[in-house]
């Protein structure tokens, strides 16, 4: 279908177009200080054939952008269709200032020190900064890949079409490509009280009779009663990933 975008800025600029663009989806890692960490992104792309470089954009705020500023090196895992959202929510939704995101994840230390999952990975590179760019919320780091090796040949890498529309993934703020939606409304407070509700991203269900007395949620809260730092206790997005449950 065409664009049906009704104002003049929207005319020019039709968000949706973007996700046209074809990306894989990956994990990016690095370490500092003996702590591994890494996140999601589907921003990496060979811009170099010899010597081998590729380039990654990852937003300044990130963990893993401060490990790699220091260490110079960079990790990429690639990911397989059959990733499960919790891992992705994990990486993706989660901050490495909080939680260890590769505790219980199978891992190997690179050649260049950096962590390189292995978990749900088709693939992985191992690669050393030789420039970055600093561009508005982002930088780019180009890295000279000294190692590559396939995991596993039978798995499908998956791209981030694939994520969004047959996995029916969300983009953290943070991402490359995050594009701006609407705020879940959450002024009618008891209007929906008692209802269901499931993590878009990894399928967790809130069920209020039920409460999250781990998070210190009681036992009969509605959803709309949360308190607003409340976040899914499985991957760690926050009460805008959730939709009510049909019942
Ligand atoms: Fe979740």
């Amino acid at each position: 279908m065409e664009d049906s975008a009704d104002s003049p800025k929207d005319r020019l600029i039709n968000p949706e177009t973007l996700f046209q663009l074809n990306y894989g989806m990956c994990i990016l890692s690095s370490a500092k200080d003996g702590r591994a960490n890494g996140c999601i992104v589907n921003t990496v792309f060979q811009v170099v054939p010899d010597p081998i470089i590729i380039a990654v954009s990852i937003n300044k705020d990130s963990l893993t952008n401060e490990y790699i500023s220091a260490s110079r090196v960079f990790g990429i895992s690639i990911l397989g269709e059959e990733c499960p959202m919790s891992f992705i929510g994990r990486f993706g939704f989660r901050t490495g200032r909080d939680i260890d995101k590769f505790r219980k994840v199978k891992n190997k230390p690179g050649i260049t020190g950096a962590p390189i999952a292995l978990d749900n990975a088709a693939g992985y590179i191992e690669a050393e900064v030789v420039k970055e760019i600093d561009i508005s919320t982002h930088t780019v780091f180009f890295g000279q890949v000294v190692a590559c090796r396939t995991v596993d040949k039978s798995k499908i890498p998956m791209t981030y079409a694939y994520y969004r529309d047959v996995k029916n993934g969300r983009t953290p703020r943070t991402a490359a490509t995050y594009i701006k939606t609407k705020p879940k409304d959450k002024s009618k407070k008891g209007a929906k009280a008692m209802a269901k509700y499931r993590c878009l991203m990894c399928g967790y269900i809130y069920d209020p009779e039920a409460g999250d007395p781990a998070n210190g949620v009681e036992p009969g809260t509605a959803f709309e009663d949360l308190p607003d730092d409340w976040v899914c206790p499985d991957c760690g997005v926050g009460q805008d990933e959730f939709e009510p449950v049909n019942q």
